[in-house]
């Protein structure tokens, strides 16, 4: 069946690229020039974009539905204008098998969300000791090889996981932070932490590991052309201003790194802890505003090109314990465009078109897909959102299973009316006529 979304203003990565009519068929963009269609949706002067890729989600599936569910997951996804997640591999098991890979990939095209890719654990149950067979992992369909949720100590290891990685054609994605240096650090160490009271993790422990890694990565480079390969290291989460140059400067190098930023990272900061609430709990933390800054500038150069959200849904129950108890880490899928459209692009004026670069074909490069692109031809990936009609973040109407947010509250414009994935109606707005 046809479908046309009239009257859409067009953004993608490359620019804005004016008002058209759009033509959907059997999955891909027919036409950016109108055409019969057996089903006609107006689009108001909206913007359509490419469906959003996020990298770096926790979708807690198998072993801790609790948290979330594969359904709960991708269904918050498409809610969020998200046309494709990547899984994180640290569940029950943990993710490191062939079977495993192709099971879950099966298990998620029964279901209505976005389109779900799995990465698998780099090294045997994200030990840091013995690698997974990278080669098989790739042909099950692993979309990226990494033990996030663990911090990879062993560089040995790791330079080792990066060159059979790169024959295989995958990334290798890393939590940076020197586990010794980070301790039991349970929010960004400083002066508010000793105010606080609460055990600090330094900025020194994400900026001595990503110097670490690209080193590592340097000499994994090597070791792979001698034997015709090229690694992709993908750094996940870069959370200070210290980090975020390191990565820029290797990538002006020339190194094949890429740094990836979280909503939260670019939009709170360690006050939050002033109210002593779990909610702002996450690793690495919430940092200074100079780090914000300084996210915000690398993600406007392209030092950091990728934006994941880093969901990592948890119970109520878990995070209402303690501020040293309550497990890290937040769910951010459903509001993390409106959040940065608002933030970013209408607030401190950072092109649209960048802000989509970075949550299309940024991520997108990491996982060896084609660029995002609004063209004749290209899947029908698509994403429609109001940019004018101010929405409440109100987590009890979140279709994830964590209920919480540390955004509630928050009054954001950049909602997502309309997902598609291959011309599928993933999330349609009941607001939408
Ligand atoms: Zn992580």
């Amino acid at each position: 069946m046809r479908l046309l979304i009239k009257n859409a203003r067009l953004v993608d990565g490359s620019g804005e690229l004016g008002t058209a009519d759009v033509l959907i068929e059997e999955g891909r963009i027919a036409s950016l020039a109108g055409g019969d269609a057996e089903r006609v949706l107006d689009a108001g002067g909206r913007w359509l974009a490419p469906a959003l890729t996020d990298p770096h989600v926790h979708l807690r599936t198998p072993g801790q539905e609790t948290k979330e569910e594969l359904a709960t997951g991708l269904a918050a996804a498409a809610r969020g204008g998200y046309g494709t997640v990547v899984a994180m591999p640290n569940t029950e098991p943990v993710i490191q098998e062939p079977e495993q890979v192709r099971a879950l990939s099966d298990e998620a095209r029964t279901l209505p969300g976005a389109r779900l890719l799995v990465a698998a654990a780099l090294t045997e149950n994200q030990e840091g000791r013995k690698l997974t067979p990278a080669a098989l992992l790739a042909r099950a369909g692993a979309a990226l090889l990494t033990d996030d949720g663990r911090t990879n100590e062993d560089a040995g290891v790791l330079a080792r996981g990066l060159v059979y990685a790169a024959a295989a054609g995958l990334a290798v994605a890393v939590h940076a932070e020197d586990a010794g240096l980070r301790g039991g650090g349970v929010m960004n160490d400083g002066p508010l932490a000793a105010e606080l009271g609460l055990a600090g993790n330094p900025p020194e422990a994400e900026a001595a590991r990503i110097a670490r890694d690209l080193e590592v990565l340097r000499y994994a480079a090597r070791k792979a052309a001698a034997l015709g390969h090229a690694p992709r290291l993908y750094l996940q989460h870069v959370s200070t201003a210290r980090g975020a140059a390191l990565v820029a400067a290797a990538r002006a190098e020339g190194l094949p790194v890429m740094g990836e930023v979280t909503p939260h990272h670019l939009t709170l900061t360690e006050e939050a802890w002033r109210g002593f609430d779990a909610r702002f709990k996450v690793a690495p933390p919430l940092r200074t505003e100079g780090d914000v800054e300084a996210l915000i500038g690398a993600l406007e150069r392209g030092g950091l090109s990728a934006v994941g959200t880093d969901h990592a849904p948890h119970t109520a129950a878990e995070k209402e314990r303690d501020l040293e108890n309550a497990p890290f880490g937040m769910p951010s899928l459903e509001v993390a465009f409106p959040l940065l459209y608002t933030e970013l692009v209408e607030r401190r004026g950072l092109p649209l078109a960048l802000l989509i670069e970075r949550m299309t074909t940024g991520p997108r490069a990491a996982l060896g897909l084609a660029p995002a692109r609004l063209a004749e031809g290209a899947p029908a990936d698509l994403m429609l959102f109001d940019p004018a009609e101010k929405r409440t973040v109100d987590p009890a109407r979140f279709v994830s299973k964590a209920r919480y947010s540390p955004w509630a509250g928050r009054e954001l414009v950049g909602w997502p009316l309309l997902t598609l994935v291959a011309g599928r109606e993933v999330w349609r707005d009941a607001g939408l006529a």
